[in-house]
């Protein structure tokens, strides 16, 4: 069985990422208009009404933006965790499926998720291990300003993980940002440097890590070329996958898991 990872868009104004294994289809985060969110699954050949499960990592609106209406619209259950919801000012039960750190979400036998906590700002985020039935997995890794033991502990057996690469430090320190500001990105709370990523990776790469998509770039303080070469410089003797970059728009490319390498989706 398979395990397909198509990234919607990432960046600071929306993120959603379509995970398919079998039948069953996930959408983790959900941080477009609902227009955006249906024309961008259609551009990747799928209706919002095959959504099982939606999934927000955090309240942030570029993660959460459509995702109640979406679930409704969509007949698709929504997951959050319990602080999530709240700030999100949705009714567990109701209209959300709380979870906790760690627990698993059995979406299908082909398909469960784990929510691993990671620190940001002043939300409850959480990275999501994805797990098909044949046990491959697949890491949804964004915002977040530090890694813990527990999520290398998890990227470390996943043959894909997506990561965010948020910020060069160079530009963020000469960028336009208050200092304020470049403090709580660059801090324990904010999200990840190219060379915090590029750590990561080093760490948990294996020579099972298939793919590896960077997503979350800041526009003003990161570019495409700076975050690859950060991260080819400390894997790429190494690394015998396919790396690529998720941008603010998409769907781009799928990766497959026990299927072929990624394959690009031609436009609509
Ligand atoms: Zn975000
Ligand atoms: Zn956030």
């Amino acid at each position: 069985m398979g395990l397909e990872i198509t990234h919607l868009g990432s960046g600071s104004r929306g993120n959603a990422t379509l995970l398919s294994a079998g039948e069953t289809r996930v959408v983790v985060d959900c941080g477009f208009s609902l227009k955006q969110m249906e024309n961008r699954l259609a551009m990747a050949g799928v209706t919002g009404d095959s959504i099982d499960a939606i999934v927000v990592s955090h309240h942030h609106s570029d993660h959460s933006k459509s995702a109640a209406r979406a679930s409704k619209k969509w007949g698709a259950r929504l997951y959050s965790n319990l602080e999530t919801a709240m700030r999100l000012g949705l009714e567990p039960i109701a209209e959300v499926r709380t979870f906790e750190g760690l627990e698993r979400l059995h979406i299908s036998d082909e398909l469960s998720l784990l929510p691993v906590p990671v620190p940001h700002d002043d939300a409850d985020n959480v990275a999501i291990i994805a797990s098909n039935g044949d046990g491959r997995r697949a890491a949804i890794v964004t915002d977040l300003g530090e890694p813990t033991v527990e999520l290398m502990k998890h990227l470390s057996g996943c043959e894909h993980i997506s990561i965010e690469a948020n910020y060069d430090l160079g530009r963020l320190i000469s960028g336009p940002y208050p200092p304020s500001l470049k403090r709580r990105i660059s801090g324990r709370g904010g999200h990840l440097s190219n060379e915090q990523t590029a750590d990561i990776l080093a760490e948990v790469l294996h020579p099972g890590l298939r793919s590896i998509v960077l997503c979350h770039l800041s526009e003003k303080n990161n570019a495409p070329h700076l975050a690859e070469s950060e991260v080819l410089h400390q894997i790429g003797e190494k690394f015998e996958g396919v790396l690529s970059i998720c941008g603010q728009d998409g769907p781009e490319f799928t990766n497959k898991l026990g299927l072929s390498e990624a394959e690009p989706i031609s436009a609509a």
